[in-house]
């Protein structure tokens, strides 16, 4: 099946008030361009400098979501296209995405990227990371940041109860800091969480955007 297909497959079995992420990492800018013209308008990269290289190549329209860990002295590169840093893990990046977005009159969509894997390679904040520094008065002071809403990833795992369990405490995480700090804004209403083997649990759990790449793309070569 090509590219065109597999979008078609796929929009078919999620709902349509989720959005759907094309993970385009370590695809080519060619294969991205299918993906564009079956209609995929949002794109996730997780490297930095991959984005860098491709976003120039292709149509300004875009929406691009940076879904890997962003260090603070790449921020300056990508505030002037992004349109969603789902990977938010510190204050430090936060304070340099306020700075940039200030600097350059945009507003970038900021998820909280929550650990919610067992694994310990996963970057990510824990939920009371998330508590501390949204009650800061150092957060308050932010006023280029608009918080979305959090992104997770599950364990790497066969294990579906496993993976659901995460994305509950994920869920939950996302109800209570609602509660806690956004009754007020109607703009905290993401929650990202499902990739291509798991993306149905993620939507009962109530996930608004599903990251999908190998099923759009298929597997994807790290040899290239
Ligand atoms: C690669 C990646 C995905 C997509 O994974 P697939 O299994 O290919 O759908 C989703 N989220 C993040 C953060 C990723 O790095």
């Amino acid at each position: 099946m090509g590219i065109a297909e597999n979008i078609a497959a796929l929009r078919k079995k999620i709902p349509p008030g989720v959005k759907i992420i094309a993970v385009s990492k370590t695809i080519s800018a060619d294969l991205i361009m299918e993906a564009y013209a079956a209609g995929q308008r949002a794109f996730g990269e997780n490297k930095v400098q991959e984005l860098l290289l491709k976003q120039p190549q292709l149509p300004g329209d875009i929406e691009w979501h940076l879904i890997g860990h962003l260090q603070t002295n790449k921020v300056k590169a990508v505030v002037p296209f992004v349109s969603c840093i789902q990977s938010v893990d510190s204050m430090k990046v936060l304070s340099e995405i306020n700075k940039e977005t200030i600097k350059t009159n945009r507003t970038v969509d900021c998820l909280l990227q929550i650990r919610i894997a067992t694994e310990e390679t996963k970057f990510g904040m824990t939920y009371d990371d998330a508590v501390a520094i949204l009650s800061s008065e150092n957060f308050r002071q932010l006023s280029g940041v608009r918080i979305r809403g959090l992104m997770g990833i599950a364990t790497f795992t066969d294990n579906s109860d496993q993976i659901r369990a995460e994305y509950a405490n994920l869920a939950g995480y996302f109800a209570s800091i609602k509660e806690r700090f956004f009754q007020k804004d109607k703009g905290f209403k993401e929650l990202s969480m499902g990739m291509s083997g798991d993306f149905n649990l993620g939507i009962e759990a109530g996930s608004t955007m599903v990251r999908i790449g190998t099923m759009i793309f298929g597997e994807r070569n790290y040899g290239i």
